[in-house]
């Protein structure tokens, strides 16, 4: 039904690019919000709207920090709360300390006035509105790195609590420190906005115009946000966060920087609601406002930007208009038939069980919110898929470029343990890749072959040894800056960013060779146009060496993608980073023969251009068909070493694969095969 109005609704415009469409859109919202106050001239609705809107500009805070990072805050209030008592405090007449001849800077300034109440001449703080609203982001944001940053290590549940009682330690802090807030009987006298010599008052116009503008502003920076490198990082995080900074996002300054834009959101709304209302009281931020805020986010759709908008504004409207319409409708009926609980009915204050149902029937019938963040893009049909040339081998292999020919070894690895409790994963393992070479580590399932993987990626710390690549030690880096150096890898078991597109995983793994911050990202300088342009480029690119096998999906999010191509983009995003030196954990697990051919001649390829590879394999065709050199490993240690064809004879390795029985059966097999090779020329 819902899918069928909108249809209905677009069908004028289906002719339409989709640009021009939304342009179209944006400029009939504009126009409706803008004139509002003119065609709707009632000053209580003018009030609720931009009440209305100062839910949607928290709610698009918290948006960055639950849905963009996937980072779950229970507190998100606690940052709305310093928003407002730092106007609060700096412009009402609470804290008056004693005039002194230093303070007539400020004075000049207009930050101060003198004021007499009859005793000593005492400082009145006068903070515009017009410098606080800025500033107030920028003191919430503070706070939110020093919230964010003793909770950064922990996830899901734990960092939910934690968060939940940083959101109820703020309002006590402010109920108690009376001399400073006036406790639990609040701020008073709060100094109302002027501009240009207009004193805003208690008008709701202007007030609705203010915040229709930090609306507009905050949507804009979070759609910006969204689109690109910083956006895509937090996204990371979210989908996988071992991924994510094997793939080079830094998790704690990512983290850090989610949960501070997110406080700069909520400290500016502080402003705009306490300079609105003139008053504050600690029971304005409890733990109601930070569920409904949630509420809002899930009811939107998580980590959309518009679908947030959506979501806050329809539940504010709930709340203050159509439940207050609803309990009048009520009582008249309950009037009219005599019923004593209809008379006296308040939905209001069954606001906390309609956000509960809201949730139940949300995750239900919607789990995707109102307008779902993800633009889902239809598999391709079957004549899609056979009309697409299948090819073997890298094409468009130019594009790429060749990797710089270097003499050395890219990897050594002297002495590496890795132990689990009372496990040793790997034992004074050594290993060596030379320059633009291809080594293979094989072994049984549990021999360590992953664990040194992670070792290398940093992902896994080691008991003792060193790893050197290039020359400098990189055991003890994060793994992020490992990555930076030009260590890429995939996983055994396929680690991408599910509900991201193909296109959006292979930019991630460029994280590290892009620049744009977050300030980039919102001035939407030149350079940071042509950078993610370079980028977007580069990425159809790296897809486009797999032939026909990625190319036309690259709108399409991972988790529909066969098993094959899921590979396929992981190696892609490995390749994305520019690497020296590649490490595949396993590439052709589960492919079928065809398919493993086919990666084994494209992973060729990639070493004929002169990629240094480091290789898990278990089909012992394609490590001979790849390596130079093969390393095996048993029980975390190095039992043998060296090329292919030797290492297959090797009486260990037989054993360590096969077992004694295996080995007896092995050796039996090879003497059959002997006599009836003898049989045959006998005959
Ligand atoms: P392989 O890749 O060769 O199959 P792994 O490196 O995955 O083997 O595992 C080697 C051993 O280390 C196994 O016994 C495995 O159970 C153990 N192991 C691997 N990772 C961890 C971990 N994070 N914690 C505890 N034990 C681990
Ligand atoms: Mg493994």
């Amino acid at each position: 039904m819902y899918s069928a109005a909108i249809d209905l609704l677009g069908r004028p415009f289906a002719g339409m690019a989709p640009a021009r469409r939304k342009a179209l859109g944006l400029i009939v919202l504009a126009a409706l919000l803008l004139l509002f106050p003119l065609y709707h001239n009632n000053d209580a609705d003018i009030d609720a709207m931009a009440n209305a809107g100062a839910f949607v500009t928290l709610a698009l805070g918290l948006n960055i920090v639950v849905g963009f990072a996937g980072l779950l805050d229970l507190g998100y209030a606690a940052f709305f709360a310093i928003g407002v008592y730092y106007y609060g405090i700096f412009t009402a007449y609470q804290v008056m300390p004693e005039w002194h001849s230093w303070w007539a800077p400020f004075a000049a300034v207009g930050l101060v006035e003198k004021i007499n109440q009859g005793g000593p001449d005492l400082v009145h703080f006068t903070l515009s509105f017009w410098i606080a609203l800025p500033t107030a982001g920028l003191v919430a944001a503070f706070f939110g790195v020093l919230f964010g940053a003793p909770t950064l290590r922990l996830r899901g549940d734990y960092l939910a609590i934690v968060t939940l009682g940083f959101g109820e330690i703020v309002p006590i802090v402010f109920r108690n420190v009376d001399s400073v807030t006036n406790g639990a009987a609040g701020l008073n006298g709060v100094k109302p906005p002027q501009l240009f010599g207009f004193d805003f008052g208690v008008d709701a116009t202007p007030y609705y115009y203010v915040c229709v503008f930090l609306v507009a502003l905050l949507v804009y920076v979070s759609i910006q946000l969204r689109d690109g490198r910083v956006g895509r990082a937090w996204m990371a995080i979210r989908e996988d966060e071992t991924a994510a900074s094997a793939m080079g996002v830094d998790l704690v300054k990512y983290k850090l920087l989610a949960f501070a834009i997110g406080a700069a959101f909520a400290g500016m709304t502080g402003v705009f609601y306490v300079a609105k209302l003139q008053t504050a009281t600690p029971d304005m931020f409890n733990f109601n406002v930070s569920a409904m805020l949630l509420v809002m986010v899930v009811l939107g759709g998580m980590g959309s930007v518009w679908g947030v908008v959506l979501g806050a504004f329809l539940l504010q409207i709930l709340q203050s208009w159509l439940l207050p319409e609803l309990n009048h409708v009520l009582h008249g009926i309950g009037n009219l038939v005599g019923n004593g609980f209809l008379q006296q009915i308040d939905l209001t204050e069954s606001i906390q069980l309609i956000f509960g149902l809201i949730l139940v029937f949300m995750m239900l019938f919607r789990r995707d919110g109102l307008i779902p963040a993800a633009r889902k893009t239809p598999p391709l049909n079957m004549t899609q898929q056979t009309a697409m040339v299948q090819r073997g081998g890298f094409v468009g292999m130019e594009k790429i470029g060749r990797w710089e020919k270097r003499a050395g070894n890219a990897l050594e690895i002297k002495g590496v343990t890795v132990k689990f409790g009372g496990l040793v994963a790997l034992n004074k393992v050594d290993l060596v890749v030379p320059e633009g070479g291809v080594v293979a580590v094989i072994g049984p399932n549990g021999s360590g072959k992953s664990t040194l993987f992670n070792v290398i990626t940093g992902l896994v710390p080691a008991d003792s040894g060193s790893i050197r690549f290039q020359g400098a030690e990189i055991l003890g880096l994060a793994p992020h800056k490992i990555l930076e150096k030009g260590v890429a890898r995939t996983f055994q078991n396929i680690r991408l960013f599910p509900n991201l597109t193909v296109l959006e995983n292979v930019l991630i793994g460029q994280h590290a060779r892009l620049k744009t911050g977050a300030a980039g990202a919102v001035l939407q300088l030149p350079s940071m146009r042509a950078e993610e342009k370079r980028a977007r480029q580069w990425a159809v690119d790296i897809a486009a060496l797999f032939g026909n096998r990625l190319s036309p999906r690259l709108a399409q999010t991972v988790f529909g993608l066969s098993y094959a191509n899921r590979r396929r983009v992981e190696i892609a995003r490995a390749l994305a980073s520019r690497p020296h030196i590649l490490l595949l954990d396993e590439p052709t697990a589960g492919m079928n023969p065809n398919e493993t051919l086919e990666l084994a001649e494209q992973i060729k390829s990639l070493h004929e251009l002169g990629l240094t590879i480091l290789l898990i394999e278990h089909k012992l065709d394609v490590v001979t068909r790849l390596a130079d050199n093969v390393v095996v490993l048993d029980h975390g240690e190095k039992i043998a070493e060296g090329p292919a064809d030797e290492v297959r004879q090797n009486e260990e390795v037989l054993r360590a694969y096969l077992g004694r029985a295996g080995r007896a059966h092995a050796a039996a097999v090879a003497q059959a095969a002997a006599v009836d090779a003898g049989g045959a020329s006998n005959a």
